[in-house]
């Protein structure tokens, strides 16, 4: 499908203004942003960006709207999100076409990041009736003591280019079965999504008498516009996907109000191959993990950690793999990498091949793409055997990048695999049970993700995902991240006709 033809049937063609609030597309006066594929370059639409000042409107609507929407019960708020499930199974190819032009993702892996939209809808829907609170054992007679989950106020989102539109709905899913509007500022590099994901909600926000229309809306501008965000007293949580330095500059804006942020930042992540591991098993994690989405996830495979009585078996069968990936336009059937997001990225991709090779580094199979269609950046993944302190090994280059590090001992490895600065996901290769549970336990791997014999990237949507250190400590998805968007509330209530103090503590009138 034409990306023309995708546009109209998501309803984002006659949308030329970033700031869309509900149903409101309203007049900005912000640069002009043209939207180009990362295929071909072929242009795709334009528009005129929101500003920082174009933000307050925005919570200035979701400030009215949450008035109405904390008042819905939990579970009819969780229908509004069943319909959303629904109709984003309709639009699942269209919605997937969009992201592969947009942000150059394979079709499987673009279509797979709308199931998992699917997938958090449905975990959201089951939600909807567990808000639970606890009960807890008063210490005094005739009282109970007990918690009650609220809704929290407007929650603002910011996210990154490479999942345009499975983070968005991780936390507006759930946000909105919390009782909470959401505002979107998404990344620039992938406005359209955001508009499309957009439009499918209001879809169903049209039929539905409860809910408010600026339950939604979407503020596509720059850096400005997401500092606005961070900086607005009427968004209490701000969950914030991106690049470490990102992170570091909302986390300090929201700081500084005390609000809450949520930041799920950049990763740096390792598998440890040990001398027990299946290595066909292996071989087939590493290599999706590490040149999957052409090395764009935040859970890419970066660093590979193998034992030295392995390494040189294990870089001859990678090289010869790596030699014959399908690499080019990520809408034909065969390929499995696509483009960079941009030229920006590619040149950061040579510079870290550059540098890699100054560190004594020795690089494989890498270097530009040439046969790809014209107007895109394609790079060929590269394999780096290198030392674990070199400094380009302690930061994130998002691009297909993997070094290949030798250990002698099991202790060393999990040194080398804690030693950086990022801790979001991990993985291990082994059929020793004791190496298996040490990686694991808590002298074992630092991060948010820890596998064993599977990759480390790909997660599902039931576990809470996020990660540790530089990768900002933020949760989101499944299992309890969902207190993110709540505030609790501990009631004490006395139904005695005396009132005891707690602690003991008396503290008697004279009559
Ligand atoms: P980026 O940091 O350049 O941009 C992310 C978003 O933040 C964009 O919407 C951008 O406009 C906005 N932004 C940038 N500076 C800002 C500031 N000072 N204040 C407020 N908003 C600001 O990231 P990117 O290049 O789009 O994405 C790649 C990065 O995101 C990688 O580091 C990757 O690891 C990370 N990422 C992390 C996760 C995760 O869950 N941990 C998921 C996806 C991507």
């Amino acid at each position: 499908m034409r990306p023309n033809e995708i546009l109209k049937q998501l309803g984002v063609d006659s949308i030329e203004s970033g700031l869309v609030i509900g149903d409101a597309i309203t007049p900005t006066v912000g640069e002009t942003l043209e939207v180009r594929s990362p295929i071909d370059g072929t242009p795709l639409h334009q528009l005129k960006m929101a500003t920082g000042e174009d933000v307050a409107r925005a919570v200035d609507a979701a400030e009215s709207a949450f008035l109405q929407w904390r008042k819905v019960p939990a579970p009819l708020r969780g229908e509004l999100i069943r319909r959303y499930g629904d109709i984003l199974r309709t639009h699942k190819a269209t919605l997937g076409a969009l992201v592969s032009w947009e942000v150059g993702k394979v079709t499987s892996e673009a279509e797979g990041e709308v199931q998992e939209m699917i997938d958090i809808c449905d975990f959201a829907v089951g939600l909807s009736r567990q808000l639970y609170g606890l009960t807890i054992a008063s210490e005094r007679p005739s009282h109970r003591l007990a918690e009650q989950w609220h809704p929290l106020g407007p929650v603002g989102i910011i996210s990154a280019f490479n999942f345009p539109v499975a983070v968005w709905c991780w936390n507006s899913a759930l946000a909105l079965v919390c009782g909470d509007p959401v505002i979107w500022k998404p990344s620039e590099k992938a406005p359209l999504c955001a508009l499309a994901c957009h439009q499918l909600l209001m879809k169903v926000i049209r039929d539905f008498p409860e809910a408010p229309a600026e339950l939604s809306s979407v503020v596509v501008g720059l850096k400005d516009a997401g500092e606005a965000i961070a900086s607005a007293r009427g968004i209490p949580l701000v969950s914030a996907t991106g690049s470490v330095p990102m992170g570091k500059a909302v986390g300090a804006k929201v700081g500084a109000r005390l609000g809450r942020s949520l930041l799920e930042l950049g990763g740096n992540n390792a598998m440890i191959v040990t001398p027990s591991a299946d290595l066909d098993l292996a071989i087939r994690a590493i290599v999706f993990s590490a040149v999957g989405t052409a090395g764009q996830r935040c859970t890419t495979l970066r660093r590979l950690i193998v034992h030295e009585s392995l390494k040189d078996q294990l870089v001859s069968k990678l090289q010869s793999i790596y030699k014959s990936l399908p690499i080019g336009n990520p809408l034909e059937p065969d390929t499995l990498v696509g483009p960079l997001i941009d030229e920006a990225a590619a040149k950061a991709y040579d510079k870290t091949l550059e540098k890699a090779g100054e560190q004594g580094g020795t690089v494989y199979n890498g270097g530009r793409y040439t046969d790809g269609p014209a107007n895109g950046s394609y790079v060929r993944p590269a394999l780096i055997e290198i030392g674990p302190d070199a400094e380009v090994v302690q930061t994130e280059t998002f691009a297909p990048i993997l070094y290949i590090i030798s250990y002698t001992t099991f202790e060393e490895a999990i040194a080398i695999q804690n030693g950086v600065p990022q801790g979001l996901s991990s993985a291990i290769f082994t059929n020793d049970v004791r190496e298996a549970e040490m990686f694991c336990g808590p002298a074992g791997s630092d991060c948010g993700i820890a596998n064993v014999n599977i990759g480390t990237s790909g997660a599902e949507i039931g576990g809470a995902f996020g990660g540790e250190k530089e990768t900002g400590g933020g949760r989101e998805s499944g299992s309890d991240s969902w207190k993110n968007y709540m505030r609790r509330a501990t009631n004490t209530i006395n139904y005695s006709t005396d009132l005891p103090l707690a602690q003991g503590i008396k503290f008697d009138l004279k009559d």
